[in-house]
């Protein structure tokens, strides 16, 4: 069975009409569900399909619905209401409006990736080795940023009208979030990245010298590492080797991606629904490591943004050939550029689905022309046409 959903940001929904858009996405795109941005980063979007002024921007990282103020008690962060929810609740009237048309609502959800929260609360941010916090990204390691994410979890489980909670950005950012023009005159390289991405906060090193490590050590020999980076480059290693060859900093590795793991399986235990979790990074920078996040979630999901189906339908081949359960793969589509035609947005999917993947999620309502949009309805309908075919 086919299984289609498409990244929809509800401003876009309210603005062109509950009905009218939830209606549009299930009877002619012929989707199953949406996947809508309930907790967002900021962003500036040109909207090129909604009658009059067309570009929206959110200033901060915000949520978008009303929050249960009780269910972040124990936590100093408070989630922050985008002033479109103030009045009303965005999630929820989308949510009656999908349940009245047959639509599954999906929550995707985008928690520690946050400037605002992260100004708001710099003892919960990354802390670099320099002593940096680092702005656009919360600690997963930090107490108060589990429990903020607990309880928005629990939040949109419970009273959001959402069938599944989809994360992105459930681990560690990667160096080089930052809100303003980046100003690095130097090549970092992969290793240097890697080390720059290192957190030392206080949730991270407790965790650390609970498994025995000498952090200070540690922080001692990544600094002097990045001196040598930032006056003669980055070293000729390979990220893996790098690793490989330091046992402190693999087993600082290894403790990450234990924060990451744990995280997803304290949200999983909270919400009791179906979660997804979007592999955006990787085991290095971002503490994401498949094997167990896949025994813990219900979905992982890959971006195949290509313009060429044979692209596109290896990034899945080569992540199905590493799950030890196929089906729990959701192919992340773009609708937007470089797709310049019906016969290139349908090759893309049937090309995926003769991988074995069947769920496709695309990209996305508000950005994409009405052109893209009828031709996503055309390439859903083929690949299900596909598989009615391969099951008689
Ligand atoms: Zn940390």
């Amino acid at each position: 069975m086919i299984h289609t959903t498409m990244w929809t940001y509800p401003w876009d929904v309210i603005d062109e009409g509950v009905d009218r858009v939830i209606g549009f996405l299930k009877e002619e795109v012929g989707l199953d569900a949406i996947s809508l941005s309930t907790v967002y980063h900021t962003y500036d979007q040109l909207r090129t399909h909604i009658p009059g002024k067309k570009l929206f921007s959110g200033y901060e990282d915000a949520i978008y619905f009303q929050p249960q103020s009780e269910l972040y008690q124990g936590t100093k962060i408070k989630p922050h209401v985008h002033p479109m929810a103030r009045d009303q609740n965005p999630v929820r009237i989308i949510a009656e409006a999908c349940r009245a048309r047959g639509l599954e609502l999906i929550s995707w959800t985008v928690p520690l990736h946050n400037h605002y929260m992260a100004r708001q609360h710099p003892d919960c941010a990354l802390l670099g080795v320099f002593g940096d916090r680092y702005p656009g990204c919360l600690c997963p390691a930090n107490p108060e940023v589990r429990e903020y994410v607990r309880g928005l979890s629990l939040d949109l489980a419970t009273n959001c009208g959402v069938q599944m909670i989809e994360y992105e950005s459930l681990h560690y950012m990667g160096f080089g979030m930052f809100r303003n023009h980046a100003k690095v005159g130097v090549d970092l390289g992969a290793v240097g990245s890697l080390l720059m991405s290192l957190c030392f906060c206080d949730g991270c090193v407790q965790r650390a010298a609970d498994r025995g490590m000498d952090v200070g050590e540690l922080k001692r020999q990544v600094e002097k590492w990045l001196l040598d980076i930032f006056e003669e480059g980055p070293p000729e290693r390979s990220v893996e080797e790098f690793v490989a060859d330091e046992p402190l900093v693999n087993e600082y590795i290894k403790m990450r991606a234990d924060v990451v793991t744990s995280l997803a399986a304290e949200v999983k235990e909270a919400v009791k629904m179906p979660v997804s979790f979007l592999y955006m990074g990787n085991y290095h920078n971002n503490g994401i490591d498949r094997k167990p996040t896949e025994k813990i979630v219900d979905w992982v999901n890959v971006l195949c943004y290509s313009g060429s189906p044979e692209e596109a339908s290896q990034r899945a081949q080569e992540t199905l050939a590493g799950m030890d359960d196929p089906s729990m793969l959701i192919c992340g589509l773009n609708g937007h550029n470089p797709i310049d035609s019906a016969e290139q947005m349908r090759d893309i999917i049937t090309a995926i689905y003769e991988t074995g993947a069947r769920r496709f999620s695309y990209y996305n309502y508000g950005m994409i022309s009405r052109r893209n949009l009828r031709w996503i309805a055309e390439a859903i309908a083929a690949v299900r046409a596909l598989d009615a075919g391969a099951e008689e």
